[in-house]
């Protein structure tokens, strides 16, 4: 089977580098698959828990925004696409929990991207949960086309797993690892979530160790924001049974778990490249770089987003009202904004500025007709963020405190 997938490729890679050196540019790819088994107690996206029989149905709008996106963004009256020609090289399926669909559906849907786009796939990621990855499902994914996998891993304390209520415990990540290791995927994300109910600074760090003995190739850290819509949240602020205040880790706790998290990845030989991201060398995500670097994506599924033609969309979050829409050749645009100068540069400056590489300064100072030497000094000088020639970048040891060199940007 690998033989056959490596000849595929091989074979298309000469079309494929054809195709892309035509392109008027390369696309990220996102489609969004927005079911899940449960809802998780601290989750507030627009994902919903359906029967099974709506995923056939839901895949066949989203192949059919794919294939007929031209004519579906023309109708809509969004200006991309119109006479340009795309290649992709990335591709998200993100959600929700993708890996719960059967692996035929998520090969159509790559099928329609390979049938419509074309382009050469780098890197083709697809969100998993790990109580739903199966020995015969991770051989058909990487058939279909996909060689990274993104773990919601979250932590390996079963106590923190069963109060965020995930479905996984410890002993399914590590089942989970080694069937996609067989399988072949080389390139394995874990996210890991700081602040999760009966969190400790012990558990945290086991957590981290139990991280490294697997040894993904990428790690995403994200803080915990409890949503007051979420479960987790609503029982937190009426000071319920279950979580009281002191069930949850506060804002210090967080920074210091954070703060951990950075230097134990550091010494395990990641390189953390963005604010919530490390990856070991040759590692780090193409795909989100693209959100990060401004370049041009294009969203499918309810409420996927998209950036292109100078303009930001979302579509419909409700998976039904999309399927009805799509099936009559309607794409239901749900928010849309033409990105004006002034916001690029904003996002320019956000965004950059993730990345721990930083932004060249003058670069965007020229293409902007901007001078930012006031907004960047006091920053500067409080020490959030250091200049290095025309970089600025955020101070390594400052990376906790990041919001607040955000909000001296807005002012
Ligand atoms: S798996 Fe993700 S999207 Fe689904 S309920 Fe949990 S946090 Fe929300």
């Amino acid at each position: 089977m690998a033989m056959s997938i490596e000849t595929k490729t091989t074979q298309g890679t000469a079309e494929c580098a054809r195709l892309q050196a035509r392109a008027d540019a390369l696309l990220g790819i996102y489609v969004q698959v927005p079911f899940c088994q449960t809802k998780c107690t601290y989750c507030n996206f627009h994902t919903g828990v359906v029967s099974g029989a709506r995923f056939a149905p839901y895949v066949a709008a989203v192949c059919k925004e794919i294939r007929e996106w031209r004519g579906l963004y023309r109708a809509a009256g969004l200006r991309s696409g119109e006479g340009s020609l795309f290649a992709t090289d990335t591709i998200y399926i993100g959600g929700g929990t993708p890996s719960l669909l059967e692996p035929r559906l998520l090969a159509q849907m790559m099928e329609a991207i390979r049938g419509t786009f074309g382009g050469e796939l780098l890197e083709v990621t697809l969100e998993a949960d790990p109580e739903t990855v199966t020995e015969q499902k991770a051989r058909a994914w990487v058939e279909a086309g996909i060689n990274r996998v993104s773990f919601g891993v979250q932590s390996f304390v079963d106590r923190e797993l069963a109060a965020a209520g995930r479905m996984h415990r410890r002993e399914d990540v590590y089942r989970a690892f080694a069937f996609l290791r067989a399988a072949g995927i080389g390139n394995i994300s874990f996210d890991l979530i700081a602040g999760l109910p009966w969190q400790t600074r012990e558990s945290w760090r086991e957590s981290l160790e139990e991280l490294r003995r697997l040894g993904p190739e990428h790690v995403s850290v994200y803080l915990l924001e409890v949503d007051e819509g979420s479960r987790l949240g609503k029982e937190l602020l009426s000071s319920g049974k279950r979580y009281g205040a002191g069930a949850v880790p506060s804002d210090d706790e967080m920074a210091e778990f954070y703060e951990l998290a950075c230097a134990f990845l550091r010494a395990a030989g990641y390189r953390h490249y963005e604010i919530s991201n490390w990856a070991r060398p040759g590692f780090e995500s193409r795909h989100n770089l693209k959100y990060w670097n401004r370049e041009l994506y294009l969203g499918f599924g309810a409420g996927a987003h998209s950036f292109a033609g100078g303009e930001r969309w979302a579509n419909a979050h409700d998976a039904a009202e999309y399927v009805r829409a799509i099936e009559s050749g309607r794409l239901p645009v749900e928010q849309r904004e033409n990105v004006t100068a002034e916001m690029a540069l904003e996002e320019e400056l956000f965004l950059g500025l993730r990345k721990l590489a930083g932004i060249d300064l003058r670069k965007i100072e020229e293409e902007y007709g901007v001078d930012l030497g006031a907004r960047i000094a006091p920053l500067e000088n409080s020490g959030l963020v250091e200049r290095e020639g025309d970089v600025v970048r955020l101070t390594e040891d400052k990376l906790s405190v990041s919001n607040e060199v955000f909000v001296g940007l807005m002012k």
